[in-house]
């Protein structure tokens, strides 16, 4: 469970990034932060990964105020967390599957653990064939869905994914936002970022953020398929 208690964030003196917000997102959930360019999604996800604190307000994730962890608890957050955030690009020094092995790795598993799984991930996005490739071969949607892999290889409760869809066409965005369904469909919270109203439809749940307020924010109880 994931709650913002009126949480306001101001970057610079007078200008709020988000301005008294509050929602919870519950456990297994798929969740779209709507709104436009500059309405505060990417500062919302950064602060569920704790990569920016509020300026007032609380972050608490299942009862814990996030921006209270000590800088030594953060990792253990992270390793729940599944991160897609912009310009967060792949190593280029480095195949697809090396680059999906690599947080497996980082935390201690072994190089056969990490490629068995590293190479199911691929396979989980339907991108196993470019495992042995270089990132830099590869089309904009590929490597947005390496970066997917790469992402949820460690299996995170909650996936983080700002604007995922951006820059692929129709198709792409498609295997991209499919896949996050499956996820969730496998229990995983998926929180996404989108100014693309196309895929509003498909989330359970929108939150829409407009100048950093919430202005609207709505549930449905069936999850469309996309084609
Ligand atoms: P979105 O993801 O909806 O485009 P952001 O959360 O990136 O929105 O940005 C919200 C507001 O905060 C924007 O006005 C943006 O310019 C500002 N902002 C974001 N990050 C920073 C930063 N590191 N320093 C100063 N202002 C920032
Ligand atoms: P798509 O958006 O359908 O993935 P692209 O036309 O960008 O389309 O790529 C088609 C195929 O060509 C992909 O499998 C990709 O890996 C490969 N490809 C794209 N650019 C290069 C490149 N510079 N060198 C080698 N292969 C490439």
């Amino acid at each position: 469970m994931i709650e913002f208690q009126h949480v306001s964030k101001a970057y610079t003196n007078d200008i709020y990034a988000l301005r008294d917000v509050s929602f919870s997102i519950g456990d297994g959930e798929l969740v779209f932060l709507a709104g436009p360019s500059g309405a505060g999604k990417s500062t919302v996800l950064k602060m569920i990964a704790g990569l920016e604190k509020p300026s007032s307000g609380m972050v608490m994730m299942n009862g814990q105020s996030i921006s209270k962890l000590k800088s030594g608890s953060l990792p253990y957050l992270r390793r729940k967390l599944g991160l897609i955030l912009q310009g967060q690009g792949l190593l280029l020094d480095r195949s697809v599957l090396a680059n999906v092995m690599l947080p497996m790795i980082v935390v201690g598993e072994s190089m056969a653990d990490a490629e068995t799984r590293a190479y199911a991930a691929l396979e989980r996005l339907n991108i196993q064939d470019k495992a042995d490739a270089s990132p830099l071969s590869l089309s904009g949607g590929e490597q947005q869905r390496v970066a997917i892999a790469r992402a949820i290889v460690n299996r995170p409760q909650i996936i983080l994914a700002d604007e995922p869809t951006a820059f692929l066409d129709r198709e792409n965005a498609v295997i991209v936002i499919n896949a996050l369904k499956a996820f969730q469909r496998s229990g995983v919270t998926c929180i996404i970022s989108s100014h693309d109203e196309q895929f509003l439809e498909q989330a359970n749940r929108v939150i829409y953020l407009s100048k950093g307020e919430v202005t609207d924010s709505w549930t449905s109880a069936v999850i469309p398929s996309v084609s």
